[in-house]
Order: structure tokens, then sequence, then C-alpha cells
């Protein structure tokens, strides 16, 4: 195992992309163009891997697995501890970058750095032990978790930093190697993660291939990976599944969600609003766990919409990179085509716009925070994931049936409750069919508390001991005397 290095310390990044293969830093004959979404305009080009590149770092990978599968938790929490060190210290320069590619105004870009780091660094202090099954006179039963080889990360466009870091160091802390694939979309600021993890890491040990969603694909049916944790939309995530079936390829699934926040009649419409609106549009919707769906009960409805269109009409929306810009563009001209179809239907079926709903004849892809009442409970709006600035609210008067209503979808990420009775709160949200149901709380996250989706949202969990061990082989260890 070769040392540590110290080069990241006073690393300067290179002025083009390059692609991380078994150490070394490569191009290609190919290449992806990147879109800054406020602009529109293509502002860099980047290297696309073909499958012979994939082919190297699986490769590479695998062999590198050899000895990193055999440090201990320790060496590679250090390893860890010591990217995130690096990360930090270029992520004024790196939010900058995420913000052109991705669109996020730039204090959120660098926040996801701060988050990603930490979550990874916490990770670390997670312990797997062998456990003791059984142990008498005549023999000793054991557990253990050892590391499955090579892990494929795909990652999507709308947090591609933290979602990378999540997966990246659960895979390398339980002792795996790794091939990272950013969405085509947003594919700069990981590679430039690369450059960082090349000072870092042994060869191998961390692969990152730039490409297009067939990447994904051969990832997905190669024979030498062996898990892949995929986050992305559940069509997709079911493709990931079904191809990763030919191989009995372990799968993390962190899909798409529709989250509903029930608001129950007992709360102040106006202490809540703040917390209710950032959950709803932060990044401009594109969050999976963004509330997409509220449910306000009757008595505090009118109050509720209203302290929410205050909100909307305080945020201000444009270039990320305006340090005063509260919501950027959407990131692609697909998702806003998509939500810009979503808000048509919305108007021709007779529903009521609150705020927002013009999109402006500006370049960039910005759609305003839209809110809408009087809407159908069958309206795509409603059913479907938006993913996008506009969110339905919809009135209710008995609990039972907005618990139903909230219920009532193939998504299953989580949820929340909103009221002054906690008790009362708690009650509701253990009646929630998601993987996480918050009480006055809505998208907090730890490494050390379990996250993902039940239904269709997802299968199995990232982060905490259940998280890491869907990174691992459980392996019995059974002894008798003789
Ligand atoms: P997507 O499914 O279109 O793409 C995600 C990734 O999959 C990209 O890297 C893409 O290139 C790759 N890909 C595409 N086709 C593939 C295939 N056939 N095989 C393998 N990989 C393939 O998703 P998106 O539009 O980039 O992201 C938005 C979605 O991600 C939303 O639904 C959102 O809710 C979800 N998401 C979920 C979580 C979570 O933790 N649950 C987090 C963030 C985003």
């Amino acid at each position: 195992m070769q040392p540590m290095s110290e080069r990241a310390q006073d690393l300067k990044l290179r002025n083009d992309f390059a692609l991380l293969i078994d150490g070394e830093l490569i191009g290609s004959s190919q290449s992806l163009e990147i879109i800054n979404p406020a602009t529109e305009k293509i502002f860099a080009t980047c290297p696309a891997a073909g499958r012979d590149h994939l082919e190297k770092a699986v490769e590479a990978a695998k062999l590198a697995f050899g000895d990193w599968s055999h440090t201990s938790f320790e060496e590679r929490a250090d390893y860890i501890k010591q990217y995130s060190v690096v990360l930090r210290e270029h992520q004024n320069e790196l939010g900058e970058l995420l913000t052109r590619e991705q669109g996020k105004p730039i204090n959120q870009s660098i926040a996801e750095f701060e988050r990603g780091t930490v979550q990874a660094d916490n990770m670390t202090g997670i312990k797997i032990p062998v456990e003791v099954l059984l142990e008498d006179a005549n023999q000793r039963i054991e557990l253990h978790y050892r590391p499955l080889g090579v892990v494929g990360i795909i990652t999507p466009w709308n947090a591609p930093v933290a979602l990378a870091l999540s997966s990246l160091s659960s895979a390398l802390y339980t002792g795996n190697t790794t091939i990272l694939k950013p969405s085509p979309y947003t594919p700069l600021t990981t590679l430039k993660m690369g450059e960082l993890a090349q000072s870092i890491f042994p060869s191998g040990v961390v692969n990152i291939l730039a490409a297009g969603n067939d990447l994904g694909q051969w990832m997905t049916e190669h024979k030498d990976i062996d898990k892949i944790s995929f986050t992305g939309s559940v069509t997709t995530g079911k493709k990931v599944m079904s191809s990763s079936a030919d191989t009995l390829k372990r799968v993390t699934l962190e899909l798409g969600g529709n989250d509903p926040a029930i608001v129950l009649d007992d709360v102040d419409p106006k202490a809540i609003a703040k917390q209710i609106f950032f959950a709803c549009f932060v990044n401009s919707g594109q969050v999976c766990m963004a509330i997409k769906r509220i449910y306000a009960h009757e008595s505090i409805y009118e109050k509720l919409c209203d302290a929410l269109v205050e909100e909307a009409c305080n945020a201000k929306i444009g270039d990320g990179l305006d340090p005063d810009t509260k919501l950027g563009p959407l990131q692609n001209k697909m998702q806003f085509d998509k939500v810009s179809n979503l808000l048509k239907d919305t108007k021709k079926s007779g529903a009521k716009f609150i705020s927002g709903g013009k999109i402006p004849n500006t370049p960039g892809y910005f759609i305003p925070p839209t809110l809408v009442t009087d809407i159908d409970d069958n309206s795509r709006l409603v059913t479907e994931e938006q993913f996008g600035p506009i969110v339905p609210i919809l009135k209710y008067s008995d609990t039972e049936d907005a618990l139903r209503r909230a219920n009532n979808t193939q998504y299953g990420l989580s949820g929340s409750v909103w009221t002054s009775n906690t008790e009362r709160g708690k009650a509701l949200a253990e009646r929630m069919e998601v993987g996480t149901a918050w009480v006055n709380q809505h998208r907090t996250t730890s490494a050390y508390v379990p996250f993902g989706g039940a239904k269709q949202s997802g299968l199995g969990r990232q982060y905490s001991v259940l998280g890491l061990k869907g990174y691992m082989e459980p392996q019995v260890v059974s002894v008798s005397k003789i």
C-alpha cells in the first residue's frame, strides 16, 4: 500500500478536465459539452469515457481491491478524512464550478461540500464489529461483514457532490474500490473531485468516468462490478435493477419521491411558513426529499397560503453566482420542459395559481416559485414527482382523510407532520408509508441515521450501520470443537 501523499495540500487544480483511471488523469477522443443553465450557453467541455475506459477502470479497481480490502477501518477512515480536508480546502473554487454547471446559489454549492464532507467524516466513526451469534462449550458462531469488491456509483444532477460523497465514502470505508459516474449534465465538479482523489487514494481505489447514460448501463451489466449504488429517477432505477439481475449484483437504489407534508389545525402558519417554503423550493424544488404536496387543515389553510405566498414573493430568482440569489434555474432543458408542461397542464385543469406560474421570457431555465390551490387529487401535479418549483396546497378537514391521501402514492421516500403537539404529530408520522417521517422538520439527514425510500422510492438505505452493511456481504464463521 503506497503511503498517503501530502501533495494534495498545495494542489493547484488543472484548467481542463480529465477522467481518473488507475491513478492517472486522462483524456478521451470523445467529449461532453456542458451548459450553464442560467445562460443556456456551453461553457466547458470534458472528456467522455468509452467502453475501453470502463474496462481499464474495472481492471484497476479489481486489482486495487486486494490491498485496499485488507486495510483496517481506521486506516480507511484516515484516507477519507484527509480527502475531506482537501475538498474543503478547494470548496470555494469548486463551489463556483458547481453553480456554473448545476445552477444552484453559490452559498448552497459551497454548503454541499461542507455537508458532504461532514457526513463522510461522521460515517467513518461508525463501527461494524464482528457479532457473536452463539457461544457455548462446544462452538462459537460469529457474523462477519466482508467488503463486496468493485462498487459502481451512479449519481444524478441535482446534488452531484453530496450524493457522490455519501456513496463514495460508504463504499471506501467498508473496504471496496470504486468507479463513480456523474450525470452527463453535471460531470465537471465530480471530475475535479477526481483530481483531488488522485492525490490522496492509492491508484485504482477511486476511478471517475464521465459519459452519457450508456456508461451507466454498461456498468450495471459488467460482470466484474459487484454492486451498484444508484441515485436517480424511479424509471432508471428499475432499469438498473433489471440489468443488474444477470450478474446478481447488489444494488442500493435511492430514487424519486413525492413527499407529503401534513399541516395540522394547531399550528401557527406564519411560524412554519419559512421552513415549509424552504423544504419545497430549495434548489428550485430539485431535491428528492423536497416537500412536493402540502395538505393543510381547513382552519389554517388560508393563512398558510398567504404566508407561503409572502415567502415566494421575497425569494430572488437569478444566476446562482449572484450572492443575492435565493433560487437558481432548473438544471437542464429536459427538466425545464417537463416542469413547464406540468405547469401548462395544471393551468388547463382550472387550478388556481396563487404565486408564480409565469415563465420569464429571458435566457436561462428559470421558473418562479409557483403555489397552486383548488387542484384535484388526481391531477398530474399531485400524483407525479414534479422535481421543480411548483407545489400544490390541498385542503382537508379530517386528519384520517389527509393521511389516506398522503399515503395514496407509489412513492414513499419521506414525509412530515407539522403540529404544536409533538405526541399527536409522532402518532400520525408513524403511520406515514415512508422511509423517513419527520415531525416539525423536513429534509434533515445525518450520517448516523438511515435514509432511503419505502415503496417505489428505493431499495436499501444510505448512511448509518444499516447503510454501510449494504456495501458488505454478511459471512457466518462457525467454529466447533472436536
Ligand atoms: P436519472 O435517473 O435520469 O439519471 C441518474 C443517473 O443515471 C445519471 O448519471 C444517468 O446518466 C444514469 N443513467 C441513465 N440511464 C441509465 C441506465 N439505463 N442505466 C444506468 N444508469 C443510467 O435521474 P436524474 O434526472 O439525473 O435525477 C433526478 C431524479 O433523481 C429524481 O427522480 C430525484 O428524486 C432522484 N433523486 C433521488 C435521491 C435519493 O436519495 N432518493 C437523491 C437525488 C435525486
